[in-house]
């Protein structure tokens, strides 16, 4: 059942024209395939439903967030809420106005300043490049293949361009919320950002978060339960900047975004999900990523609203 409803989505998402933007202030990802389209959707048991480009790589960008809080939440614990909230911003993924509004304190650890905030946390007390190995260790323990590597185009196009998570991170320096040099962060930011999976890895990756903090290929406890119901409510409330109401409001599932074209969605219980399609709305979310999550749990019936 689960099998023929992601072919169908997937042959149905290759007919649609409209396909949003793809992603051009990171020049780098202005060079992927408008038309690509992957599925994957992996269930209790482990059976894989995948369909489409499924099989490849793209670049996972702001979904690396999910794992850099799993990893702060477990160095710091609570703790980590001083350094940055867990409201909904309402606002865009790198907006700098709410900022200074909250004293260089970002609303969630989803938005840009945010997420910021949270690799430096995984950064004090350790060079870039370990903290880097940390992360990238962490995405391969997780989706259980040793191949997952980080795209260095993609971050040195980045680290080029990217001026305003720059002015972010000058910003909270000021206020003192950053512990390390500010080039250091972001270094760790962009090169976790330029993280490349394909869906079936991304998909791996989060089942820990459909099960209540364990991954069921292998029984491990990554996350105590209470966390993987808090990182999911921090998903369904954040995961799509100022597009997280329409998000839950179509899908009703946790999801987290990413400017690549990628969303991981969880269906507590039931099923990790990871799509894949470059094209993005105005809120800088997956325009078809999302399309096809909702036609996904309307047809499987597996928003956590019911029906
Ligand atoms: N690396 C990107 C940035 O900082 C991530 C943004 C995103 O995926 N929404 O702009």
């Amino acid at each position: 059942m689960i099998e023929r409803v992601v072919k169908e989505i997937a042959d149905e998402m290759r007919q649609r024209p409209d396909r949003g933007e793809v992603a051009s202030y990171i020049p780098e990802l202005a060079r992927v395939d408008p038309g690509a389209f992957g599925l994957a959707v992996i269930d209790a048991e482990g059976n894989v439903a995948a369909a489409g480009d499924a099989d490849v790589p793209f670049s996972i960008q702001s979904i690396s967030k999910v794992f850099t809080l799993t990893l702060a939440l477990g160095k710091a614990g609570d703790r980590l809420w001083r350094r940055v909230g867990r409201e909904p911003s309402g606002s865009a993924f790198n907006s700098i106005v709410q900022l200074e509004h909250e004293r260089g304190i970002p609303r969630n650890p989803f938005i840009n300043a945010g997420a910021i905030a949270v690799t430096d946390l995984i950064l004090s007390g350790h060079q870039p490049r370990e903290a880097l190995g940390e992360i990238l260790r962490f995405m391969q323990f997780l989706s259980d293949d040793a191949n997952i590597t980080i795209d260095r185009a993609v971050a040195a196009s980045e680290q080029r361009t990217g001026f305003r998570n720059a002015a972010l991170a000058n910003y909270m320096k000021s206020f003192g919320v950053l512990e390390n040099p500010v080039e250091f962060t972001l270094g760790v930011y962009f090169h976790h950002c330029a993280i490349a999976m394909t869906c079936k890895q991304l998909a791996m990756a989060g089942r820990f978060l459909a099960h209540s903090g364990i991954n069921p290929a292998t029984g491990a406890l990554v996350v105590h339960p209470d966390r993987a119901k808090r990182i999911n409510a921090v998903m369904l409330t954040c995961g799509h900047y100022d597009g997280s109401g329409e998000f839950a409001y179509r899908v009703g599932l946790p999801g987290k975004s990413g400017v690549g074209g990628g969303i991981l969605a969880i269906a507590p219980g039931k099923a990790s999900i990871a799509v894949w399609s470059p094209g993005l709305d105005a809120a800088g979310n997956s325009h078809l990523g999302r399309v096809a999550l909702e036609a996904l749990t309307k047809r499987l019936g597996w928003s956590i609203f019911g029906v």
